[in-house]
């Protein structure tokens, strides 16, 4: 399988000068293409009934590796990529790993919360960490990994490197202002390759710093720089799994099914719309949105304009821009990469994207909007413990509402994401219902466990020493 930059340009990341070789382990570490543009497959490759059949009853694992297979192509043997997966998810808290519940008639949730740091993001981040190792082990190489976190998406990252062979990361959070329970989740992973730093700023401060470390050229070749970010196209393959494990156990091929997604970068609903453009037969997809829900407004009014991020009940969906959905635009747009390219830098100059009336009909016959404000979140949650003792995270109650207002119909289940732990977001949970999820008891200990961060001024030069002393250390 060859990849493609939905900007067109030809980037040629590994051979310099010979016919560009993009496959996918060149696209897992290079991330964003040199155009700035997302890697998209060549082709997209296609399931027959029989070929979804043949996937029914096979562990979790073992239908990742094979859902996976046609992306990966020849960059990893099959056995080496199924070693892969059954290792990442082997340390899920959930023998299903991602356990179908049934909330009402008709009306599904897949829990995608069973790994370590609860949310569903361990889903491709686990694999990640595991398919880097296996790439840089081949090519006798090894990338420091920096990103900068506000809360949830560090925590993910952490986990799937520590103990990596060939991965340094180092993540930044603004010191004093996420949860304990955020914090801790990265600071008490003690591996050696893993560092933390508490910085004397905001998040936005953090994320300057990573981005002034990417655009100091002579610290990001010393330490190989790298990062593992949503846009990363692997992160997008190793999420399609779970749609065909649900929709298999709900009858596909031989029966459709939907499927509603409480959505912030794209990248989770993107990998529905994947699946179905592979062959699974996907009725519906809904896109959920808290009251940042730019999504939403573009498929009910064709505006896509940007506004400023409000913190919501859901922080995990605070976006303002869907950096995935670029990808989507690119298939819009007939695979268009100039189009793509002059859309995407006038929506960044003006704030405001609306495409030709056809595009803007199409996309509709391909996702519903949905939006949920706090209230009706809560609402939502509330609800739901009443009519059947579920606890749902307020993310996952987005999805869950989405699903019941936008139903199928003709008999088609509805599958809703359900993307985090309800013990992540205690309060909110209890303010609802009344009850304070725990944590599960293999992290029933995570405030008792030793702590491990540096807390350091809002200065380059001081996160650039740190990056330093992490990667020396492991690097001798
Ligand atoms: C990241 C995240 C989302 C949003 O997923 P996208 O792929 O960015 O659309 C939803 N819920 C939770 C809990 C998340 O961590």
């Amino acid at each position: 399988m060859r990849y493609i930059s939905t900007r067109g340009h030809s980037p040629d990341i590994s051979t310099r000068g010979q016919a560009p070789a993009r496959d996918f382990a060149d696209v897992l570490l290079a991330g964003l293409a040199e155009d700035g543009g997302l890697f998209m497959p060549e082709t997209w490759p296609h399931f027959s009934p029989a070929d979804w059949r043949a996937l029914r009853g096979l562990p979790y694992a073992d239908v990742a590796a094979r859902v996976m297979q046609p992306f990966v192509g020849g960059a990893i043997p099959f056995e080496v990529l199924q070693g892969i997966c059954r290792d990442a998810y082997a340390g899920f808290g959930h023998p299903a790993v991602a356990p179908l519940v049934q909330l009402e008639t008709g009306l599904f949730t897949q829990e995608l919360f069973h790994g370590p740091t609860l949310a569903f993001k361990d889903m491709a981040m686990q694999v990640l960490g595991r398919l880097f190792d296996h790439v840089l082990a081949q090519r006798d190489k090894r990338v420091t990994i920096v990103g900068a976190t506000s809360g949830d998406t560090g925590s993910a990252a952490i986990e799937a490197c520590a103990g990596r062979d060939r991965v340094d990361i180092m993540i930044l959070h603004p010191h004093g202002r996420t949860s304990e329970v955020q914090r801790r989740q990265m600071t008490t992973v003690l591996a050696p390759n893993v560092g933390n730093i508490a910085v004397q700023g905001t998040f936005d401060d953090c994320q300057d710093l990573v981005k002034a470390l990417f655009a100091d050229a002579g610290f990001r070749d010393e330490v190989r720089l790298s990062a593992v970010n949503s846009i990363n196209w692997a992160r997008i393959a190793a999420q399609i799994p779970y749609y065909v494990a649900s929709a298999l156990a709900l009858g596909a091929p031989d029966r459709e099914v939907a499927f509603s997604v409480p959505t912030g970068n794209f990248g989770n609903v993107l990998a529905a719309w994947v699946a179905r453009r592979m062959g699974l037969p996907v009725a519906r997809l809904v896109v959920g949105s808290n009251r940042n829900d730019i999504l939403a407004r573009f498929l009910a009014a064709n505006d896509m304009s940007m506004q400023p991020v409000e913190p919501s009940l859901s922080p995990s969906m605070d976006i303002q821009v869907s950096s995935n959905f670029e990808r989507l635009l690119f298939e819009l747009l007939d695979r268009d990469a100039d189009l793509t390219r002059q859309t995407m830098l006038d929506f960044r100059r003006t704030g405001r994207m609306t495409v030709a009336a056809p595009v803007w009909h199409h996309a509709r016959t391909l996702f519903h909007g949905f939006r949920l404000d706090d209230p009706g979140t809560e609402a939502e949650i509330r609800r739901l413990h009443a009519a059947c003792g579920y606890l749902a995270d307020p993310h996952s109650a987005v999805g869950i509402a989405a699903a019941r207002a936008l139903p199928a119909g003709g008999g088609v289940p509805t599958v809703a994401m359900a993307t985090a732990h309800p013990a992540k977001f205690p309060d909110a949970m209890e303010i609802a219902t009344g009850h304070r999820p725990a944590l599960p008891p293999r992290m029933a200990d995570l405030f008792g466990r030793e702590e491990r961060f540096s807390v350091l001024p809002n200065d380059l030069g001081a996160i650039e020493a740190a990056v330093r002393a992490l990667v020396g250390r492991n690097r001798v």
